[in-house]
């Protein structure tokens, strides 16, 4: 019988959500090939959510030097339970940590990665779908080796469709006392005060050059605090120093997936389409019925945003209230 074997990053001793999502993934890829999955946890802590998950096993990697991140442990501990379990495919998360240590367990077990992928289909072979050209072309790959290495994108799978079960617990004992360490991680980014994860977020409004000005965001904000949703932008709204980069969705800003994506006056170029177009509900307001983002919204409203935004603000506001 084959065998898939997911790594599950956990932060603050919680999988992550991107991590979950390619969970799903190796959940439905080991179905459809009636494959065994296992799935590995590093550090100190297992998770309760993680053990509720549907599969054979679930490895814990207990060793309190896999407490915090350093690639070089984290791709000798993986290299030992590879070593151990020999997988037919390795699944993880397209995290930014998974996207530094990955390729490197790659390259040491000479084996191929598949990066960044956004699904799979099996004709007959089994055939990865990734992006390129920023998303403008969908490239299926197919990998000759025995063993192949594949990260999801954020957003490819959906967690709330995770299956549960009772996976049998093995808790593996790593010896990485030989690891020579030539990579010391620093301060994590995403710690620092003022750092916006818009990844979490489940209801995200983005707003684009439409706006035409900063002061007229004021009206975005009013909606946002109705919604209870965070706020985003197109790139050209941070150029221009009205949102800070942090909230930018796309190639060059965030990848996100929330259940509403509202997209106000925004042409939806690819580049950042490539950063939404897994959301859950694209809502699209625009004044141009042939702007690219009414291509892969849900709902498209044909209007000025700047009449219908105060008063869709206006109606929800009293729905709350009745
Ligand atoms: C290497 C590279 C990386 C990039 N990375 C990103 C990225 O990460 N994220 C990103 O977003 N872009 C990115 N871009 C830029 C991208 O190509 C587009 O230029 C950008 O997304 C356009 O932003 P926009 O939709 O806000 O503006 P526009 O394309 O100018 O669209 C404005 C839209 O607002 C509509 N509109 C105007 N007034 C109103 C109104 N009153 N009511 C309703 N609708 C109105 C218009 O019809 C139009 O469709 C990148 C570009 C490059 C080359």
């Amino acid at each position: 019988m084959g065998k898939i074997l997911a790594y599950i990053q956990c932060a603050n001793g919680d999988p992550t959500r991107n991590a979950l999502e390619a969970f799903r993934a190796a959940q439905l890829l080991a179905a459809d090939l009636e494959y065994q999955l296992s799935g590995t946890v590093f550090g100190a802590h297992l998770p309760d959510s993680v053990k509720a998950l549907k599969m054979d096993q679930l490895i814990h990697v207990q060793s309190p030097s896999l407490m915090s991140y350093t690639p070089e442990l984290f791709v000798a501990a993986m290299d030992a339970v590879m070593k151990t379990e020999s997988p037919d495919i390795m699944i993880a998360g397209h995290t930014y940590q998974v996207r530094d240590w990955l390729p490197r367990l790659a390259g040491q077990r000479n084996c191929p990665m598949v990066s960044d992928c956004i699904g799979y289909h099996i004709d007959p072979e089994l055939i990865w779908v990734r992006q390129v050209f920023q998303g403008k072309i969908n490239a299926d790959v197919v990998t000759s080796a025995e063993q192949v290495i594949v990260s999801f994108q954020s957003g490819a799978y959906r967690a709330d469709q995770l299956e549960n079960g009772n996976p049998s617990i093995r808790a593996m004992e790593v010896d990485l006392s030989q690891v020579t360490l030539h990579v010391r991680p620093g301060e994590k980014f995403q710690d620092t005060k003022d750092s916006i994860d818009l990844s979490h977020a489940e209801r995200i409004i983005s707003v684009g050059r439409g706006i035409s000005e900063e002061a007229k965001l004021s009206i975005i904000h009013e909606l946002a605090a109705v919604l209870d949703a965070e706020l985003a932008s197109s790139r050209p709204v941070v150029d221009y120093g009205w949102l800070e980069h942090d909230r930018q969705v796309g190639s060059s800003g965030q990848t996100v997936s929330p259940k509403l994506y509202l997209a106000v006056g925004l042409s939806g170029a690819i580049q950042h389409q490539v950063g939404m177009k897994n959301s859950g509900c694209i809502v699209a307001i625009n004044k141009d019925a042939h702007a690219p983002i009414f291509e892969i919204a849900d709902y498209g409203v044909v209007a000025d945003l700047f009449e219908i935004i105060p008063q869709l603000t206006t109606a929800l506001a009293e729905r709350q209230k009745a």
